[in-house]
């Protein structure tokens, strides 16, 4: 097993660079991923072979790009287990996904008195987007309680999602402490209410089996960026009659059924909501990253991913002044671990440890109720795919402990 993971390390060119004349350990994938050749070669393949824009034309070309282009919607949604491809929209990314519902849906059905039930846990992508919502229509958001270790607390989610709430978000993974949250109980309270509920997938897809049909969503947000693919381009799954429900929030070219001088007509699901010519080499890429995912085995990255955030989780902890969020070890997460260590700003350990050539992420990372709640403004980020091995973990380690001692003494040169 350990031979395949280094040969699919092999496969993704920009893990061979050295940054500042050290060899990159990239641990930053939960912003985004690297991208495997397969994926950059299925843009550039495109580009030199058939490049066309999809719809408009009868010709070679066209028809060619447009079959390509509708084979990856019919592998994004055996990927996540909708029941059909007429339930997958591209989109730009989850943040555009996510918009598509708050504008084209919940701001058209939500008034005053209902509730959007969220957690303090979301990205500002799974939040903002409700608040504008609240505010234009007069509904409320309420906040579903974290309990101590920063896990959806279910049973006071159970009495705050009532017969008031229309739509409950959530992310399936969050992107701080990388809890992964019971969306299948979740909906299934939510349902018994009347209420939908959108997932954020942003830091599920790609890292653990997604079925929506199993977990019973209503809507389905994922980006291809953070899982192998180009940026630029996502998913918006959402149950065919709740598409049907949606208003594209954008209209132009291509969504359009017939156009009068003052009337429009729209297309049906998806292609309604497609308007404008696509992100084309980014829909193929995406095809492709699902397929190197699915080559491998979505069971067996979770079960690797599992493995090494775990291993991670020990190593840190047991380092003095390192303190580490979330749920404790051996609890199941997302491979994403936030810590930080005593007395040093994260974003001057992360500084540290990019001379060392080792990429983490500092900051609030777009979630900044969560960050409050943590009572700090801050967390270092180490977030982990499935290329990651066990070196660079000892790498991270090392390297915070270099860190270390350099803002202890000052002195000395950071290698
Ligand atoms: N939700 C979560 C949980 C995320 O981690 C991110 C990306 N950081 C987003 C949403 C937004 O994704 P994108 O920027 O690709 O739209």
């Amino acid at each position: 097993m350990d031979r395949t993971w280094n040969n699919c390390r092999n496969d993704f060119p920009l893990l061979q660079e050295k940054v500042n004349d050290e060899p990159l350990v990239y641990l930053d994938n939960a912003a985004t991923t690297q991208k495997p050749r397969s994926v950059i070669q299925a843009s550039t393949d495109f580009y030199e072979h058939f490049n066309a824009n999809i719809y408009r034309g009868v010709h070679t070309l066209s028809q060619r790009a447009t079959a390509a282009y509708e084979a990856v919607r019919r592998e994004a949604a055996e990927f996540i287990g909708a029941k059909s491809s007429a339930e997958i929209v591209f989109t730009k990314g989850t943040t555009d996904s996510l918009n598509m519902v708050a504008f084209g849906w919940a701001l058209h059905r939500l008034g005053p008195g209902d509730e959007i039930a969220v957690s303090p846990a979301e990205h500002h992508s799974n939040l903002v987007p409700w608040q504008q919502v609240a505010k234009l229509t007069g509904a409320h958001l309420v906040y579903l309680p974290l309990a101590d270790d920063g896990q959806l607390d279910l049973g006071l989610a159970r009495v705050l999602i009532d017969d008031r709430t229309k739509l409950v978000a959530l992310a399936q993974v969050t992107n701080v402490l990388g809890t992964i949250v019971p969306i299948k109980e979740v909906a299934k309270i939510a349902h018994q209410h009347g209420a939908k509920i959108v997932v954020d997938g942003a830091q599920a897809a790609g890292h653990l089996p997604v079925d929506v049909q199993d977990l019973d969503a209503d809507f389905y947000a994922f980006s291809g960026h953070k899982m192998l693919a180009q940026t630029g381009v996502g998913v918006l799954y959402g149950k065919y009659d709740l598409l049907e429900q949606l208003t594209p929030f954008e209209f132009g070219g291509e969504m359009i059924d017939s156009v009068g001088l003052d009337e429009a007509t729209f297309k049906e699901p998806p292609l309604k909501f497609e308007a404008g010519t696509q992100n084309i080499s980014g829909v193929l890429s995406l095809g492709a990253a699902i397929n190197y995912l699915l080559a491998i085995g979505q069971e067996e990255i979770a079960r690797r991913e599992q493995e090494l955030t775990q291993d991670l989780l020990k190593q840190l902890t047991g380092l003095s002044g390192v303190t580490v969020y979330g749920p404790k070890i051996g609890t199941p997460r997302g491979p994403i671990v936030s810590f930080n260590l005593d007395g040093v700003h994260p974003h001057d350990l992360a500084t540290a440890l990019d001379l060392q050539g080792i990429a983490i992420r500092a900051g609030h990372h777009c979630a900044q109720p969560l960050l409050a709640w943590l009572g700090c403004s801050a967390t270092a980020r180490a977030s982990l795919a499935l290329y990651n091995n066990e070196e660079d973990l000892a790498a991270l380690v090392k390297g915070v402990e270099n860190a270390k001692e350099f803002f202890a003494h000052g002195l000395g040169k950071i290698e």
